[in-house]
């Protein structure tokens, strides 16, 4: 059988560790055998970003955003006890840091349905989409511990000279204050991200706040929201049959856990650090987890949103047999093929792409699949694979 053409390449973003082991499976059982991969390849593994300075995150960034479609393999972000194992030259900064800087981009995060695993909250059918504002508020703050009695002001001065000054309370005794902020280009980016995914994948958008009690700066989100929605998207909206709905994050919050689900649901920054967990262990499980980072003119990076698994990496080194589940990275693949043959007008590329996910369901519905899912599934003793035999199965499938 002739091998499906590509014409624009993908570019590749390899990483660490276990996931490392898993991409390159996937690579030689899944990818090239059926498809001629035209890739353009950047090593993100921590020995390379180090030999390079890290510059090779940053060409990979650039790569991205001139040709539109990436996949990323799991990195390691260096803490303290990185720098000491791998004798790094420097703390660099998390791979996923740099990327969303320099595509300026938006994160969502979807599980994979599938039958045998049931999410907690029974009535949720479909995929809940959850996309989180990577920009400041209450992780770019200013606090102060308020010693004693005294007076905090909140005053911003203009470059202009003129002030704007408030007070924030009149303090008896000792307390506390924050100062947050956010920037209207950074929001408007979010937004931008948010209804171009949401008319890519066709799926309403909801957004939410606490604009009654954040008159001013929760009022800001709404706002600029809706005027990029009734200047830019409303009609495309109209012409796709999606919504953009807003409502306040409270209301947001009760009508997500009473859905069936099937819609993307943008989140304040906060609120999508905390919505997220709670929706990655609702679904199921971490490794279940896709994550698409998309920038506000539509360029797209796909990847897992688990990390490097370092713990089944350790034991795969001794020797010892791993059953890591590989199904999230397998769907980056797949998402990142299918965006391409969309660009690119390859129909045969995008069915590639859904035979792919379709064997790997199909695997998992089988009973056959890897000892994190097996713990949790309804299926009747399923048969626990090892990383390897996990991804041969799909592989089996997929031939056939
Ligand atoms: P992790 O890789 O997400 O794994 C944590 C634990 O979750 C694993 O030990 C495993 O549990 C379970 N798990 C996660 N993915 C799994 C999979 N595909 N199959 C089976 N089990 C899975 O997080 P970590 O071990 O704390 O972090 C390792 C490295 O990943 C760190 O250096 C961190 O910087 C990096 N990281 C990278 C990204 C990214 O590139 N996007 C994201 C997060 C973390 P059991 O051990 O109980 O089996
Ligand atoms: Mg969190």
């Amino acid at each position: 059988m002739a091998k499906i053409q590509m014409t624009t390449p993908l570019v590749e973003m390899d990483g660490d560790e276990m996931t490392r082991i898993i991409w390159k499976l996937i690579k030689d059982e899944l990818l090239t055998p059926f498809v001629d991969l035209k890739t353009e390849y950047y090593d993100l593994g921590l020995p390379y970003r180090d030999e390079t300075r890290d510059q090779v995150t940053i060409d990979a960034a650039n790569a991205a955003n001139k040709y539109g479609v990436a996949v990323k393999c799991a990195t390691i972000t260096p803490n303290d006890a990185r720098v000491k194992e791998y004798d790094l030259h420097e703390m660099y900064k998390s791979p996923n840091g740099t990327i969303r800087a320099i595509m300026d981009g938006t994160v969502f995060r979807a599980p994979i349905i599938v039958k045998g695993i049931t999410p907690h909250v029974s009535n949720w059918e479909k995929p809940i989409t959850l996309a989180r504002h990577a920009y400041g508020d209450v992780y770019k703050n200013t606090e102060i511990k308020v010693p004693g009695a005294g007076k905090a002001e909140l005053v911003f001065t203009g470059e202009d000279g003129k002030e704007i000054r408030k007070t924030i309370f009149d303090f008896k005794g000792p307390g506390v204050i924050q100062g947050m902020h956010n920037i209207d280009k950074s929001i408007t980016s979010f937004a931008r991200s948010c209804f171009n995914y949401a008319l890519s994948v066709k799926q309403d958008l909801w957004f939410a706040s606490k604009d009654t009690i954040s008159k001013i700066y929760d009022a800001d989100f709404r706002d600029i929201f809706q005027n990029v929605y009734d200047t830019e998207f409303k009609e495309k909206f109209e012409a796709a049959g999606i919504t953009y709905f807003y409502t306040l994050i409270d209301d947001a919050v009760a009508r997500v856990m009473k859905s069936k689900g099937g819609f993307i649901w943008a989140c304040k920054n906060y609120d999508g650090d905390v919505m997220s967990d709670m929706m990655a262990s609702a679904f199921g499980s971490l490794a279940m987890m896709t994550s698409v980072l998309v920038s506000p003119d539509g360029k797209y990076e796909y990847e897992a949103a688990h990390g490097t698994v370092m713990r089944h990496y350790y034991k795969h080194l001794k020797g010892e047999e791993t059953s890591t589940n590989s199904v999230a990275t397998i769907f980056a693949w797949s998402g990142a093929l299918r965006k391409r043959g969309e660009l690119d007008g390859l129909k045969d590329l995008q069915e590639f792409a859904d035979k792919l996910e379709k064997a790997t369901l199909d695997t998992i519905e089988a009973g056959e699949m890897t000892k994190d899912l097996a713990l949790i599934t309804t299926i009747e003793n399923p048969t626990v694979l090892n990383t390897e035999n996990f991804i041969k199965a799909i592989r089996k499938r997929l031939e056939a």
